[in-house]
């Protein structure tokens, strides 16, 4: 940064130039960002940061255009960088027509989806050319819960037979000692999980920010990683000596949450077109936060047009909770503090009834379905099937790894479709006495069954409705270009090929070819490739281990 240079503004038509354009500038380049818009340069040495682009923000407040001012070499060429994803053995598009196209690919430009089609129709060249012969192409997967910071707490000894409320209290204090560094690496290996498992954007849910933890950090390990990030400024505010279930030591004063919020949310949120980090206000559940807080945190959401989200209906110890302390059931306890609306979902929503369902598909709050937690935690099981009926958003979320214990979406995909097969054999039909004996194959239950497709679906663009996103979960011109493949000639896949799309959840997980998140190579051949993660992982085992010996675990 050259604290003493003028500040030059080319022409705006330049900005918006549809390709490739020149700026001969002798020793100082502007790299421009309109709030909200990158425009990516093809130089390496002249990548910013958001961060660096804050200062500039604040250094040049009147300015009409975010400036960064590098060194730069005596001609620059600023270019879109592109890339061309050829040959796919077929391609999910999940598009209005939901279109699966063989022989076919995806043509790229700034992040962006150009083309989607037939080999032949797409460009011959790119800056970066992936053969995807022999593979599935998806539109990358949106995880839509998340406590990534939970992967430091795996398979906890003292949490592994045990529902939430005791397994909660198991690891709160452990929790609390995550220091920044612990924070990072747990961010990092939970995002490089999931992008294995070809998932690229990720909503996480962090509340507990004692000892160092923070907010920051966890942005700064998604934008090193290369992968599109959701992330909360979440909060406990009640501890047990006001009825609330974690520690005191393990809350946080509301004014301090309120300002720290705003901040967060000031410092980070994008809500354009092809965004890379937005921030979600996440008070954590109705046991954990006072009245005062979710109302607060609903006004200053709203303020700043963030979206808000909390665990809800996730157990029977929940509704007894809200029952015996405010009368009332967590879903008509949440809508007295205005907490139903089109920019609300909630996790897991398991226990709800059918008027509870009308509730949200009226008001426009969505779940986040998060199967394996609900199996390891014994939680229950949510009603998607009904869900899906009624219009509800839903998507897919693996939940912390603390209870889980992975983060892989495609596991996640799978489990979504195999619980709900699991729901009609423990339920009887809906409608009069005379269906109850019905086999689960009679043709009056047939839409009870969760299909591959379907599941499918809710991964994509069940996730991308309940983040508010109408730029990722599809692969069509004009989105996000944020997509993954599988190598379908493996032995996992292997006499499944009569139908490869159904292929990818009914046999067992397979890993990531390649995942592509805003146009750029995170994960190729099955390694992630923007990051060396052997470092991380001895990191985190490392932070791992103290923080659970700290309490004698
Ligand atoms: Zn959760």
């Amino acid at each position: 940064m050259l604290a003493d240079a003028k500040p030059r503004f080319p022409p705006r038509s330049h900005l918006f130039a549809p390709c490739s354009f020149e700026i001969p500038i002798s020793f100082e380049i502007p790299i421009l960002k309109k709030p909200g818009q990158l425009f990516q340069n093809n130089m390496a040495e002249i990548q910013r940061s958001e961060r660096a682009c804050r200062d500039n923000e604040r250094k040049f407040p009147s300015a009409p255009f975010v400036l960064e001012l590098r060194r730069a070499p005596q001609i620059a060429i600023a270019q879109m960088p592109t890339l061309l994803a050829k040959n796919a053995e077929i391609l999910v598009t999940m598009d209005g027509q939901r279109r699966e196209l063989k022989n076919a690919g995806v043509y790229v430009e700034d992040g962006f989806i150009k083309q989607v089609g037939p080999n032949e129709e797409l460009p011959a060249k790119a800056d970066t050319v992936l053969d995807l012969s022999g593979q599935i192409v998806l539109p990358g997967f949106v995880n839509a819960h998340h406590h990534l910071n939970q992967t430091l707490t795996r398979n906890l000894v003292a949490a592994q037979n045990n529902n939430l409320f005791p397994w909660l209290q198991a690891q709160y204090r452990i929790w609390a000692r995550t220091t920044e560094e612990a924070s990072r690496v747990s961010t990092l290996i939970g995002l490089a999980e999931l992008a294995l498992s070809g998932c690229t954007t990720v909503f996480d849910h962090t509340y507990l920010f004692k000892n160092g933890n923070n907010v920051d950090c966890q942005i700064q390990a998604a934008k090193d990683l290369g992968v599109r990030f959701h992330a909360s400024r979440g909060s406990m505010s009640l501890g047990q000596s006001q009825g609330g279930l974690p520690p005191d030591d393990c809350v946080e004063d509301e004014a301090f949450i309120l300002k720290d919020s705003e901040r967060v949310i000031q410092t980070y949120h994008d809500a354009s077109p092809g965004s890379m980090t937005q921030v979600v206000l996440a008070p954590c559940s109705p046991f954990s936060v006072t009245t005062s807080l979710l109302r607060d945190s609903a006004a200053l959401a709203r303020q700043y047009k963030v979206r808000l989200h909390t665990h809800l209906c996730e157990t029977r110890d929940e509704e007894r909770y809200t029952l015996e302390r405010y009368q009332l059931r967590p879903v008509d306890w949440m809508e007295t503090h205005g907490w139903l609306g089109d920019d609300v979902w909630f996790a897991h929503a398991i226990h709800v009834d059918d008027d509870e369902i009308r509730k949200f598909a009226q008001t426009g709050c969505g779940a986040a379905h998060c199967p394996c937690s609900n199996m390891r935690l014994g939680s229950g099981i949510a009603p998607i099937k009904k869900y899906m009926a009624a219009g509800v958003k839903v998507g897919l979320g693996v939940d912390g790894s603390a209870s889980n214990d992975a983060s892989n979406i495609l596991l996640e995909a799978r489990q979504a479709m195999l619980l709900a097969r699991l729901q009609i054999g423990l339920l009887p039909p809906d409608g009069p006495r005379k269906y109850f004996l019905l086999s689960q194959s009679h043709p009056v239950r047939a839409n009870e069954w969760m299909t591959a497709r379907e599941a499918l679906e809710l991964a994509t663009l069940g996730g991308a409705s309940v983040l508010g996103r109408s730029d990722i979960g599809s692969l069509e011109p004009g989105k996000c270009a944020d997509f993954f493949s599988l190598d379908l000639h493996t032995i996992g896949y292997a006499g499944a090929l009569h139908d490869p799309v159904a292929a990818t959840l009914f046999c067992a997980p397979q890993s990531a070819k390649f995942t592509v998140i805003n146009g750029k190579v995170v994960v190729r051949d099955g390694e992630v490739v923007t990051m060396e993660m052997k470092p991380v992982i001895e990191t985190h085992n490392r932070c791992a281990s103290e923080m659970a010996n700290a309490l004698e675990i």
